[in-house]
């Protein structure tokens, strides 16, 4: 199942997403997906509504360095265990929505494609072995970073954290194995970032039950898996996209943040 939030007449709605590429249609769901699932309306073209980002979470719990060739691109070591940090809610945008460049701020913000992991219930200190109960789907990130910032601060709040910098979208997918998943990240149209999701230092179940014994995860809560390597700078005017196998595509353009 498919799950994208959109811009609806009175304010936004969550709706189930079917259909072929280029022509899904989308249903409007009754209050929140997180619990049994009640149609309401009729189907419409996707193409008629604004989607927003697929989920408004409590927190975007991201990890760095969890791909070896990613730690390595950067002169890093592959940490012994998962390195996490926080985005601010207020980062998050949806598809086509446009990354402002703070121009004023930063001379390198780099796009870094990523899985991410929509979190279904409230838990705490999840044992790995439960932790695909916990999980509600996936979707895909960018988790958008100035690369001078996070060099030059001891914390990478700054660097991480500016409006705009977490895209997500364009919707959340369910019922699906991401053990082995292609993922890629185009800037213009040109292949910048390939992998596999097979090539994550940690798993997600590992992820999961590590961040969960620091913090309580609530429904809607995000985790980032983390970006492989590739990465590099955009300018304003690019456009970006990464698309995972099984998940779709998310694109956003640059501007210069006013
Ligand atoms: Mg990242």
């Amino acid at each position: 199942m498919r799950i994208a939030r959109f811009s609806a007449d009175d304010g936004v709605a969550f709706g189930v997403v079917d259909g072929e590429p280029g022509e899904e249609l989308v249903t409007r769901i009754a209050g929140h997906p997180f619990g049994e699932i009640q149609l309401t309306g009729e189907p419409r073209p996707l193409a008629d509504v604004r989607l927003v980002a697929p989920v408004l979470p409590s927190k975007v719990v991201a990890v760095g360095r969890n791909y070896a060739d990613h730690a390595a691109e950067l002169g890093n070591e592959v940490p012994a265990e998962p390195l996490i940090f926080l985005k601010p809610s207020t980062s998050i945008i949806g598809p086509h929505e446009t990354i402002a460049y703070p121009e004023e701020l930063s001379k390198r913000v780099d796009y870094e494609g990523e899985l991410a992991v929509v979190i279904g219930r409230l838990c705490r200190q999840v044992p790995e072995e439960r932790a695909m109960e916990v999980i509600y789907g996936y979707t895909i990130a960018n988790d958008v970073t100035a690369r001078d910032l996070q060099k030059s601060d001891p914390q990478w709040t700054r660097g991480k954290g500016f409006d705009t910098f977490c895209p997500m979208g364009p919707w959340i997918t369910t019922d699906l194995d991401v053990s082995d998943l292609a993922i890629s990240t185009t800037l213009g149209g040109e292949v910048k970032q390939s992998a596999r999701t097979s090539q994550f230092i940690f798993g997600i179940p590992h992820l999961i039950a590590y961040i969960s014994q620091v913090m309580t995860l609530l429904p809607g809560d995000v985790i980032l898996t983390g970006t492989p390597a590739g990465v590099g700078p955009m300018s304003v005017g690019d456009q970006v996209s990464v698309t995972i196998e099984g998940i779709g595509t998310l694109t956003n353009r640059v501007v210069a943040r006013d």
